[in-house]
């Protein structure tokens, strides 16, 4: 006899989600600022903690502030399901990237301890500090020390930009922990996320099966010139970094258009020093972030880059310091799990497409241990990062119910 098919409760996710989103929440707008390991995230922490505690989960914090919850009454030693993303926001954030997949999780927990339904095996979900690496380059950081791909030593000593340390942070609000890194190994891993892109509302499709992530390469250049009066200095004698700032953002466009395929190119950041209108800037910083599921196509790009970078601060005369604040390859999700997310997605019949993530998620570190995959749901107008995020009550609970139903299927399933 198959056992009744659960449902979440949707009324109780969004509940908890407007909840959380309160916390940091930006005035004026419906969208909210906790950036990794400040006073709103931990509000933010404390909240989703007492949640976890309220169902008796057990809960583990590690040295890098990464929270997991399990069901309790298992083995020790069996190595749970385990389901999450992380709850810090970039500082113009929404309510829904990331929180959905620790809350939806939550939920699925929720549900099933609620349900009385035995399970083989237990059921976990996490948070992962920092992921979104707005505050303490790289993005994914947590996730990335939990999997064994940085030294916990190392990452503590990361600092923002009023060069206050990540480890202090978590000092201070409370959430360096004693569980080891890198962490134990899950039986298999999936994270429900919101698309973050137009696709699933544009095709008006339900479900995105993410196979894959793409990979993503960022750099910071420092660009050293010569400052000087903007009415007084023929061009001949300029050494302009803000030209070759230009020059570097209008060639990485050319790029993706030269490449074609995936690759797309983005300058999000340029800071001018000293940033007045009648002088030559000293400086100019700026970021270039590059991003291909092809990791031979991405690695052409950053050469081509590279290559442009250097040419063009040489013919002005300016100086060129680089630094990579994040190198992750494209991934590749477990097909095992990919056929469990679509068959959720039919069983409950639900429209669904196969699709890479176009952004960066803790799932994609998970797949370097374990069995991982992640589900989508649609973003309203393709709108991330900014406080407009919205998705609706309807494709919440599509997908959480498509991750209640993976994360059960894989409680029973083995892998070789
Ligand atoms: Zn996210």
């Amino acid at each position: 006899m198959t056992p009744e098919r659960l449902r979440i409760d949707i009324d109780r996710l969004v509940r908890r989600l407007m909840e959380l989103g309160r916390i940091g929440a930006i005035e004026g707008t419906t969208g909210c600022a906790r950036l990794a390991l400040t006073d709103d995230d931990k509000a933010g922490r404390d909240l989703v903690w007492t949640w976890m505690d309220e169902l008796g989960l057990d809960i583990t914090t590690d040295g890098i502030g990464n929270v997991v919850a399990t069901m309790p009454g298992f083995d020790p030693a069996m190595a749970p399901v385990m389901t999450g993303s992380h709850i810090d926001t970039v500082a113009t954030g929404g309510k829904y990237d990331g929180n959905l997949g620790v809350l939806a999780g939550l939920e699925v927990i929720e549900t099933v301890l609620t349900s009385g339904r035995e399970l083989q095996r237990p059921l976990a979900v996490g948070w992962f500090t920092d992921e979104e690496g707005a505050r303490f380059p790289p993005d994914m950081l947590g996730s990335l020390v939990y999997v064994g791909g940085m030294p916990l030593e190392q990452a503590l000593e990361i600092t923002d930009d009023d060069d206050v340390s990540l480890g202090d942070e978590l000092d201070r609000i409370g959430y360096r922990g004693a569980a080891p890194t890198p962490g134990r190994v899950p039986h298999a891993f999936v994270e429900l996320h919101i698309e973050q892109g137009p696709v699933l509302e544009d095709e008006d499709i339900t479900i995105g099966v993410v196979e894959g992530v793409q990979g993503i390469s960022w750099t910071e250049l420092t660009l050293t010139g010569q400052s000087c009066h903007a009415g007084t200095t023929p061009m001949r004698l300029r050494h302009d970094p803000g030209y070759v700032a230009a020059d570097v953002t209008t060639f990485v466009r050319q790029l993706t258009a030269d490449l074609g395929g995936a690759q797309v190119a983005t300058v999000g950041a340029v800071t001018l020093t000293p940033n007045l209108v009648n002088v030559v800037p000293s400086t100019a910083r700026m970021t270039v972030d590059l991003r291909n599921t092809d990791d031979e196509v991405l690695q052409l790009a950053e050469t081509r880059f590279r290559g442009h970078v250097a040419k063009v601060a040489e013919q002005e005369g300016v100086g060129v310091e680089t630094r990579t604040l994040a190198r992750f390859e494209p991934v590749d999700f477990d097909a095992r799990l990919i056929e469990l997310v679509e068959t959720g997605a039919r069983e409950r019949g639900f429209s669904f497409k196969r699709m890479p993530s176009g952004a960066g998620h803790d799932a994609q570190m998970f797949a370097r241990i374990c069995p991982t995959a992640m589900i989508f749901t649609k973003s309203v107008d393709g709108i991330s990062h900014n406080v407009n995020e919205y998705t609706e009550p309807i494709d919440l609970e599509a997908g959480a119910n498509v991750l209640l139903d993976t994360l059960l299927a894989l409680t029973e399933m083995e892998f070789a």
